[in-house]
């Protein structure tokens, strides 16, 4: 019998918009300031793949990003992954393949998805995009280019998820 309920991490520095894609893609809002921890282990939304009801239930780390201190129960059991970094903040794109090589060492071989989010500040971008294009095609993961403050983009993002687990 097919799972249809799976568990989606997202990974990535802090502040890079993690907090803020979740909330917009189940909550459908925005807010502009940050809310180091928001309380919750995870927020959930039904989307369609290849014809059939996928509910995802969105992980989101409490802040820990800066500490490595994620825990072993956040990785547990995850079918899917989000890595995010933001267009403004050049170290958050240098850790993308530490979060990538985490996230294999906890949960080995899922279907991920890379996101450059705050693609609305693109004129104080800290990273080329032939950069991004090299280092994903160099990672194979397809890239996302988001504005969670303008919703661009976010829920292809999930769908993507959705249909690679539906694939695999
Ligand atoms: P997290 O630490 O990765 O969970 O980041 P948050 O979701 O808390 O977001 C950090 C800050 O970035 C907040 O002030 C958000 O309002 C802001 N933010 C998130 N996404 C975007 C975006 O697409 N564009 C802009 N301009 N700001 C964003
Ligand atoms: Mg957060």
């Amino acid at each position: 019998d097919f799972e249809s309920t799976i568990k989606v991490v997202l990974v990535g520095n802090g502040i890079v918009g993690k907090s803020s894609l979740i909330q917009r893609y189940c909550n459908g809002i925005f807010t502009n300031e940050y809310k180091k921890t928001l309380g919750v282990d995870f927020l959930e939304r039904t989307v369609k793949a290849h014809g059939q009801e996928i509910r995802l239930m969105l992980w989101d780390t409490a802040g820990q990003e800066e500490f490595d201190a994620l825990t072993k129960a956040y990785y547990r059991g995850a079918q899917a992954c989000v890595i995010v970094f933001s267009t403004t903040d050049r170290e958050s794109f240098d850790s993308v393949v530490s979060w990538k090589k985490k996230v294999e060492y906890e949960c080995g071989q899922i279907p991920m998805a890379l996101v450059q989010n705050k693609m609305d500040l693109i004129s104080r971008s800290k990273v080329s995009r032939d950069e991004v294009d090299s280092l994903a095609r160099s990672i194979r993961l397809k890239v996302f280019r988001t504005s969670v403050k303008e919703n661009l983009n976010v829920d292809s993002v999930f769908s993507y998820l959705a249909e690679s687990y539906v694939d695999s």
